[in-house]
């Protein structure tokens, strides 16, 4: 990637919305480099408070920037487990996945992610195991047959 910042979730908590910050404590505040900041102003994406040099960048527009960046953490219906490889929820690929192990509260569920093929785990209650087993088909090792019979 030519960018170091991109896909970096960045942490405005140290931004004030009341100040105006220069290029230099932008890129100090965000923990990067000068230069990423002076590419988002030459694209566009962030906008200075005027033209005149050096840039200011408004605390408050800076922490609009940040907003716009961050992606939005996806949460997973109870069905779909979080695939790293696509880095989004995906259901199980055929419709099936595996019990691999359990304790008296949880078991650990392993299936294949249906977009990428790549293994994916998850943690479910055994409360939800019924819920689940009508939407996919629920298989198991002999010794934990008995949670889904
Ligand atoms: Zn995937």
């Amino acid at each position: 990637m030519a960018c170091p910042a991109m896909g970096r979730r960045l942490n405005g908590r140290s931004i004030s919305i009341h100040r105006c910050y220069t290029v230099s404590e932008t890129a100090t505040a965000l923990g990067l480099h000068r230069g990423s900041v002076l590419r988002w102003l030459s694209k566009g994406e962030l906008s200075p408070i005027d033209q005149s040099k050096p840039f200011l960048i408004h605390g408050k527009a800076l922490r609009e920037f940040i907003d716009r960046r961050t992606p939005r953490k996806q949460k997973c219906a109870l069905h779909e487990w979080f695939c790293f490889r696509c880095r989004a929820p995906r259901t199980a690929a055929f419709g099936e996945a595996e019990i691999i192990g359990a304790n008296v509260n949880s078991c650990n569920i392993r299936a294949l992610c249906s977009d990428c093929a790549a293994v994916v785990h998850k943690r479910f209650s055994l409360k939800t195991l019924a819920t689940l087993r009508r939407i996919i088909r629920l298989s198991a090792p002999q010794h934990l047959k008995h949670l889904i019979e």
